[in-house]
């Protein structure tokens, strides 16, 4: 017979919204009931005793990447090896995307995607919706209308990618743009101009330039910054909400800067390895498995991305997770335009966050929780269920332990892959519990959930909640 609540989390330092708080955190049927001090709780069928950890709303992903195919392979990671991963990593939740196959409805895709994803998922989910065909633009609008309303706010679109056949051209956006605000939703873009970075490639390979270093040649920090400079101009004269996926220079940076300070809804998300790597990785021996557009950069451009997340113009932070193994990086590594793009680090945010950016002093500990849940949760409509420590919110929460020390090292790693881009890295701070809607899923290292316990979450814009983002 079950003995008053759930679960107890007791003193544990509990970081959210701004503040840092030695508090009692009270669970019952997946849903956080109380917080103060736990004299006042009922009693609790378990008690966790936080003492001398951190404790955070659960992570958010906002990009993942999880069995896409692409560029002629698919990851051999299943969706819930992926989000077993993911949840070691201390999310509750990912954003994944469906992307719409030629002449078919995106709107079936998405409704057979949650339906397939629900059974396998170890943590909750939703999605960026994907437009690729925009031969039928009233069929689109039909549909931009009825994703929303089926709780997908967000669209995503390539502006690179032509061969692929994800290319938006620019009339093409500004239609999605402003049919998109007509109904409350959001826009992001892959930011690259897809044709500056074509004629690139064809003249390095025209000269016998093949390897990976070649790969950061072909699609220079402009070749980024001009897309980003196009999109926010397009979304303005759409009057709509704009999303800029993975950036990764300093001049997209300033471009989003000056966007925001003239008070347009422009809004960043950033990934951890364009905040920890450069592009001399791509001359080592394996720089093909470095290979993710846009490639990574300068360590001027990782200070300015650091300083981005701190000064509030970057919102959020994603992974851009995709596991294709090293075997299938070489099997296209003839030339560095074939090998798929893609890296693998769904189960390395939070330890790298912290370590590379709250214990260097680049962003404050309360900013790391606002970037890595938070405003994903503002931002996609899934506030305050998700991204919380309140009454009345889903208790999703990771509990984090400062002081624990770690080489990161494939070997110790769920993701499903060979490799791992931060091999031999060092971090402080690691995630050692993983809570989903009250439910333990990762505790002492092991995983005690079990697939398909993840949900689709129905997001709604709130114009009042994105705007403090
Ligand atoms: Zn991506």
């Amino acid at each position: 017979m079950a003995i008053g609540i759930d679960l107890i989390i007791e003193n544990g330092t509990v970081v959210f919204n701004g503040n840092i708080l030695k508090t009692d955190i009270a669970i019952e049927n997946g849903k956080i009931i109380k917080i103060g001090n736990r004299n006042h709780f009922p009693a609790a069928e378990r008690v966790i005793n936080a003492e001398g950890k951190l404790v955070f709303p659960g992570a958010i992903d906002t990009h993942t990447h999880f069995e896409q195919p692409f560029m002629g392979e698919v990851p051999p990671e299943t969706w819930d090896q992926g989000t077993i991963a993911a949840a070691f990593g201390g999310n509750t939740m990912h954003i994944d995307f469906v992307v719409q196959e030629h002449g078919k409805s995106l709107l079936d895709a998405i409704k057979a995607k949650v339906s397939y994803v629900d059974a396998l998922s170890a943590i909750d989910f939703s999605f960026h919706a994907c437009f690729t065909d925009f031969s039928d633009m009233d069929m689109i609008r039909a549909e931009v209308r009825k994703i929303i309303e089926y709780g997908i706010p967000s669209f995503k679109e390539y502006m690179t990618y032509r061969k692929e056949g994800y290319f938006v051209n620019d009339g093409e956006l500004y239609q999605l743009l402003r049919e998109v605000q007509k109904f409350g939703g959001i826009v992001g873009v892959h930011a690259e101009n897809t044709f500056i970075a074509e004629s690139l490639i064809e003249e390095f390979l025209k000269e016998g330039k093949k390897s990976a270093k070649y790969h950061p040649l072909a699609k220079p920090n402009f070749v980024e910054a001009e897309a980003i400079q196009r999109a926010i101009s397009i979304a303005n004269f759409a009057g709509a909400r704009l999303y800029v996926v993975h950036l990764s220079t300093k001049e997209g940076l300033h471009l989003i800067k000056e966007a925001k300070c003239r008070g347009e809804p422009i809004f960043a998300e950033t990934c951890p390895h364009y905040l920890t790597l450069t592009d001399d990785v791509y001359s080592r021996p394996d720089g093909i498995n470095y290979i993710m557009s846009p490639p990574l950069r300068k360590k001027d451009d990782i200070e300015a991305l650091w300083k981005g997340l701190s000064d509030g113009t970057i919102s959020v932070t994603g992974t851009d997770h995709i596991a294709y193994t090293s075997e299938q990086k070489r099997r296209h590594s003839e030339t560095f335009a074939n090998v798929p793009n893609g890296v693998p680090g769904v189960e390395l945010r939070l330890p790298i966050m912290y370590s590379e950016g709250v214990r260097k002093g680049r962003i404050s500990l309360t900013r790391m929780v606002d970037i890595c849940s938070t405003n994903a949760a503002k931002l996609f409509g899934l506030y305050p269920k998700k991204g919380a420590i309140l009454p009345g919110s889903d208790a999703d929460i990771v509990i984090f332990d400062p002081k624990i020390e770690k080489t990161i090292t494939v070997e110790t790693l769920h993701m499903g892959t060979d490799y791992t881009i931060y091999e031999g890295m060092k971090v402080t701070g690691w995630p050692v519990i993983t809570i989903l809607r009250g439910k333990v899923i990762v505790e002492n290292e092991s995983y005690l959930g079990k697939k398909g316990d993840g949900s689709f979450i129905k997001g709604r814009i709130v114009d009042e909640i994105i705007d403090t983002v």
